[in-house]
């Protein structure tokens, strides 16, 4: 499939859903999308676009949505994948990091022993949005001395700014909203 045809069917299963989870917020939903045999296929040929085989040698996915594409890529690309967990879910921890949410804040950790330094990550997660979560998941990676060689998401929300977060790390978004 060309990439418009992947990017036109992931944009017509994607979901917006309102005022979740908390009104005033629009949360877009992959679901319909990791559930649709073209669109999984889809999305994970169009998430694989910034990379070749031959120029990462792992994928890095960011609790939890970032888990499930970001396997489908490993696996697209024939490399493995590491998960940044959130806070207390790995029994084994090689770095963590405190970021600011809109109210309160999260911490996310790297497993131990995973990353050796001079790995070229691919991170991947749903949405990109304010960019805390990709700003402290890159900052994990580079702390073993590994190198993010792009970040790539589904969907960009622009008006958050969420690139100027991540910094000169090259961002792929699939679609923005
Ligand atoms: P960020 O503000 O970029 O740190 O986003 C934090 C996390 O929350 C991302 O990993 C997304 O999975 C999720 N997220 C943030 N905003 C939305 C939204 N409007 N719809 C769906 N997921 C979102």
């Amino acid at each position: 499939m060309s990439p418009t045809t992947d990017r036109g069917t992931v944009e017509q299963l994607l979901r917006a859903v309102p005022d979740f989870p908390e009104p005033g917020i629009r949360f877009w939903d992959l679901t319909p999308v990791l559930a649709d045999a073209a669109g999984l296929a889809a999305t994970t040929r169009l998430l694989s676009e910034p990379v070749t085989s031959t120029g990462v040698d792992v994928v890095v996915g960011i609790e939890a949505r970032g888990f499930l594409l970001g396997a489908a890529v490993a696996q697209a690309l024939g490399l493995g994948i590491v998960p940044v967990r959130k806070h207390g879910k790995l029994p084994a921890v090689a770095a963590s990091r405190s970021y600011d949410l809109e109210y309160g804040s999260a911490t996310l950790e790297l497993p131990a022993g995973v990353l050796a330094p001079g790995t070229r990550a691919l991170l991947v997660d749903d949405v990109l949005a304010t960019g805390g979560t990709a700003a402290a998941a890159s900052e994990l990676v580079e702390s073993c001395g590994a190198r993010v060689v792009a970040l790539s998401v589904v969907l960009e929300l622009p008006a958050l700014s969420g690139r100027a977060r991540v910094g000169d790390r090259p961002v792929h978004a699939v679609l923005e909203r």
